[in-house]
């Protein structure tokens, strides 16, 4: 080994750099609970996810399958209560979309598709469900809330996914008088290779509805995984419903009412991809810096090159602004605005695309190793490559972000001028 690598190991062979968020970041905004689940919760993701993120960042979806060890620790460290109240298992938390943010970013810190994993099945498919009758809460919600099964959440087809306007959903639903008949093919569906249940927008006539569909249903298939650039332990698959019979009991909320459903937990979910950018984001700086601490060049660390402190000044600021963004959307949520915006547009525009830039600007800080995933000399994971993988998907789902950018110029224009 070179001295050059002697230098370089303790961050790329393992070591956990150090958290500056600890000393950087004063949350005023968190209330007490709050900063205790994010305590608790990093503890669990050191313990359940950093062993097998890099197994998980580097699988093939088709062999690899599904991060079950993962998910079961999360399931038994009790992360898939924090979000839920106690009538259906959850523990009741005063602020449960905070906690549900602020899991999402220490999942994130680790693993996106972790992370990813996490927010489909407690935003989005329990999110949905908990908008549910008494009955279908107490069927599908509570043990989604145990873990005993993974739920996913089903709005986007081949032909439809940023427009979920009901003339471009073709799944359909149709009542014969005794069932609901559903037809239809649905895309990129998270966790759909292994779950219980799905949680499926369908046109039921001239407008949107959504119907719990547990995937042992008869016509219900599950297609090939797909195989990504990033978020390899995020599985995603088609959905196909053929003729597919569900009794009343399986429409969820009103008939006609799936859209405001769709997008209430849309909304509720861009706070949780916001989150996950700063976990992404935080986690590339905090590697980046250790890393110009002790890289050194031309005669001393590059970090005593200007360049690189005030690029990392400006993205440390930038975290601060994103965290505070998506803290706020949340706070607003938790206080009972279904739809609080534009900070949830604005945390999830700002989050995501931060974690790109940082990123990008770390894949560079670490120059080759930044490149690399597994050294050569001794197998070692490079630690910032998958971030620069992953991190790309959040600018993309949950509402891409040029449609946030929408949202957001909509309520400074109104929708008369921009649609
Ligand atoms: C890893 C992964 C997981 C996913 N998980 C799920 C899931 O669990 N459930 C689910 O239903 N879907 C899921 N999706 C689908 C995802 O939500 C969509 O890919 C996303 O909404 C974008 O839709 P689209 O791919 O159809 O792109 P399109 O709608 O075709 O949009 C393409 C691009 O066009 C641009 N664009 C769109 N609208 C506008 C506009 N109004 N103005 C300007 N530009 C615009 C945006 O840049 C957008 O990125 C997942 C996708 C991936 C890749």
């Amino acid at each position: 080994m070179t001295a050059v690598d002697e230098q370089t190991d303790v961050r790329i062979g393992g070591g956990a750099p150090e958290r500056l968020a600890d000393r950087m970041y004063h949350d005023l905004l968190s209330p007490d609970e709050i900063r205790d689940v994010r305590a608790r919760v990093r503890a669990s993701s050191d313990k359940v996810v950093a062993p097998v993120a890099a197994r998980i960042a580097n699988g093939d979806e088709r062999t690899d399958g599904f991060p079950r060890d993962a998910f079961d620790g999360l399931a038994s460290e009790g992360l898939f209560r924090l979000p839920f109240p106690k009538d259906v298992g959850g523990d009741g938390l005063a602020h449960p979309a905070t906690a549900t943010a602020v899991i999402v970013e220490e999942l994130a810190y680790h693993s996106n598709s972790v992370a990813a994993i996490f927010d489909v099945h407690c935003i989005l498919a329990g999110n949905a469900l908990n908008q549910g009758s008494p009955e279908q809460r107490e069927r599908w919600l509570r043990p989604l809330v145990e873990g005993e099964f993974i739920g996913a959440f089903a709005t986007s087809e081949p032909g439809a996914s940023s427009d979920l306007s009901p003339d471009a959903v073709t799944t359909e639903a149709v009542f014969d008088g005794g069932d609901w008949v559903l037809n239809g093919r649905k895309r990129w569906i998270t966790n759909s290779v292994v779950a219980g249940v799905v949680v499926v927008l369908a046109r039921t006539g001239s407008r949107l509805s959504t119907f719990i569909v547990p995937t042992n249903t008869p016509g219900v298939t599950v297609g090939t995984p797909d195989r990504k650039l990033g978020n390899r332990g995020q599985i995603t698959a088609d959905v196909v419903l053929d003729d597919v019979r569900l009794s009343p009991e399986y429409l969820l909320g009103s008939e006609g009412g799936g859209l405001k459903i769709a997008l209430q937990t849309l909304t509720y979910g861009r706070i949780g991809i916001a989150a996950a950018g700063v976990g992404m984001a935080q986690a590339a700086l905090d590697h980046t810096v250790a890393h110009l601490k002790s890289r050194h060049a031309f005669g001393g660390p590059l970090g005593g090159k200007q360049h690189w402190q005030f690029l990392m000044a400006d993205r440390t600021t930038e975290i601060e602004v994103a965290r505070d963004l998506y803290l706020k959307a949340a706070l607003r949520l938790d206080a009972g605005i279904p739809f609080p915006e534009p900070e949830a547009a604005m945390a999830k525009l700002f989050g995501t695309r931060l974690a790109v830039d940082i990123a990008r600007d770390a894949v560079q800080a670490f120059g080759g190793l930044g490149f690399t995933y597994q050294r050569g000399a001794d197998d070692a994971q490079g630690p910032v490559e998958a971030i620069y993988r992953d991190s790309k998907i959040g600018e993309i789902y949950e509402g891409a972000n040029e449609v946030q950018k929408w949202v957001i110029a909509r309520q400074l224009f109104g929708r008369e001028v921009t649609g």
